[in-house]
């Protein structure tokens, strides 16, 4: 199937808007669907990043790619600015190549594209440009697990590893916080997908959400039950509450931190359910870490080093 035919009709993800992403003019003069982007490809920043789990980061860092626009919409996202505010700008699959091989040149130990589910054909085409162009690291799919099986299946041959967040599997939840009653089911059987495609190649990771310890504890016992010895798990903690004018506030996501009480509750969770590989958050309790993609440098120094920006271009 020709790469642009799937955005015609835009089924690309479990949203299945039917949106024509094509337009009538060229390739970038459609009408977005929920995800807000059309086919072009837009990108808000890519550094070579320091906070991911040990395996990822590495001793060179992760190459990290953060693509605009987003097909899940959590009201609590913390990158709003570029999920839900349109900050980005559109490149080429020769310009994407360039920032696979920029990444590459800097150290970084693999290419980890975070949030690109709405736009796995022209990620799949920019990865085939960088390879040809010479980009020898891992691909790592970063994602929400909103994902079809046919973006996967498009994906199979060219990522290496994957790293699914597992939200929630209550419908309840999904429906509030992303209007998504679908998510559950979509994104356990995506994580059962890549687990078969790359086995022991995939780290499941779960954001605690304050006031909602019930959800933590059913997917931790999905992941006992369908994952251990597949894959890692990885609890994570940095739930910020975030100001956003434009996130739907109705109804209004957690307004706290995770609580020690509900940190330490979970992690005795992962010992009765006998999950032992994988990793453990530190408990985050301010804000400092949050990103601002109107800098060159959207995170600490410490965090990462920027090798591209949307409004800079690559910076040397
Ligand atoms: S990728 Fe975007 S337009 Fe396509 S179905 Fe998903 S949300 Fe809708």
């Amino acid at each position: 199937m020709e790469y642009n035919s799937y955005y015609a009709n835009c089924l690309l993800c479990p949203r299945r808007c039917g949106a024509n992403r094509l337009g009538k003019v060229n390739d970038t003069a459609g009408s977005p669907g929920f995800c807000g982007e059309n086919a072009g490809l837009r990108l808000a920043s890519a550094s070579v990043h320091r906070g991911e789990e040990p395996p990822i980061t590495g001793s060179g860092g992760s190459g990290a790619i953060f693509v605009s626009g987003c097909n899940l919409g959590c009201v609590f996202c913390q990158n709003h600015q570029i999920s839900r505010r349109g900050m980005g700008r559109a490149v080429s699959p020769a310009e994407f190549a360039e920032i696979c091989l920029a990444l590459q040149n800097r150290g970084a130990g693999n290419i980890n594209i975070v949030t690109g589910s709405h736009a796995v054909p022209a990620i799949a085409k920019g990865l085939d440009a960088a390879r040809i162009a010479g980009l020898r690291i891992p691909a790592l799919w970063n994602t929400s697990a909103y994902e079809s099986a046919e973006a996967l299946e498009l994906l199979r041959s060219r990522i290496d590893m994957y790293l699914p967040d597992l939200k929630t599997l209550d419908k309840g939840l999904a429906g509030r916080f992303f209007r998504a009653p679908g998510y559950p089911e979509a994104a356990a059987a995506a994580i059962l997908k890549m687990m078969e495609y790359r086995p022991g190649q995939v780290i499941i990771r779960h954001l605690l959400l304050p006031g909602c310890l019930e959800s933590t504890r059913e997917v931790l016992r999905w992941f006992a039950k369908n994952s251990r010895g597949r894959a890692l798990f990885s609890l994570m903690t940095q739930y910020t509450p975030v100001e956003s004018p434009v996130l739907d506030k109705s109804p209004d996501p957690p307004a706290r931190f995770v609580s020690k009480k509900e940190y330490e509750t979970a992690v005795g969770w992962l010992e009765e359910f006998g999950i032992e590989d994988g990793f453990c958050q530190e408990l985050v309790t301010d804000s400092g870490w949050l990103p601002d993609f109107n800098r060159a440098n959207p995170f600490s120094s410490e965090l990462s080093t920027p090798v591209w920006h949307w409004l800079e271009g690559f910076i040397p």
